[in-house]
């Protein structure tokens, strides 16, 4: 399986880094080695000093596809969770302004924690969710997907005219403003809908 990750689709979050709100989707990939493993906690690596949280609406791909239509996206997945796109922020401010790839900075192991699954049901508007990551007790991310810059089901469409997508591939659909810093000893929280769907700690 393969992850892909959405950069830059919530506006505020784009302001933030000093990024432009860019006219298409912009992705890259992590590698399955980025998954953490259930109740492990994360370290942080040694070759950064700035590693940050990224929340994120994550959706599983349960069928095979290429080319998929816009309005047929919604048939390609039916589970969803939060994650946290770990960022070294440091090695990627290195590498984008060498333009270089982000790989180092995004797609080192365990940089990609997952929650739990939920299976959308018939009436849920995946455009309507409410996300929000707390670090020791305190809100610090808080965003709606009715705030992406590009939708899901566009997401889902886009990637896929350049890479199939598989049973099993996960989708980070990017994260709102408020991305900060962890550190040793920090508890990370992550809620969809209110539900706490996935617990951290920082070693
Ligand atoms: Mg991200």
């Amino acid at each position: 399986m393969k992850i892909i990750c959405i950069g830059r689709n919530y506006a505020d979050h784009a302001k933030e880094l000093k990024n432009e709100v860019p006219t298409e989707p912009v992705f890259f990939l992590k590698p399955d080695t980025s998954l953490l493993p259930k109740r492990n906690p994360f370290f942080i690596p040694e070759f950064s000093n700035d590693v940050h949280h990224e929340l994120e609406l994550v959706v599983r791909i349960n069928k095979l596809g290429k080319n998929i239509e816009e309005r047929f996206a919604h048939r390609y997945y039916n589970e969803i969770t939060v994650g946290l796109d770990f960022t070294a922020r440091d090695l990627q401010a290195e590498c984008k302004a060498k333009g270089l790839p982000w790989e180092k900075a995004k797609a080192f192991d365990g940089s990609a924690p997952l929650g739990a699954f939920i299976k959308l049901k018939k009436d849920d508007d995946i455009q309507a969710m409410d996300i929000e990551l707390l670090k020791n007790g305190e809100t610090v991310q808080k965003g709606s997907t009715s705030d992406m810059i590009f939708s899901v089901d566009s997401l889902v469409s886009y990637v896929s005219k350049f890479v199939t997508l598989k049973i099993g591939d996960l989708l980070f659909t990017g994260t709102p403003a408020g991305v900060g810093r962890v550190v040793i000893n920090d508890r990370l929280e992550a809620k969809l809908q209110g539900e706490t769907l996935l617990k951290l700690n920082v070693k």
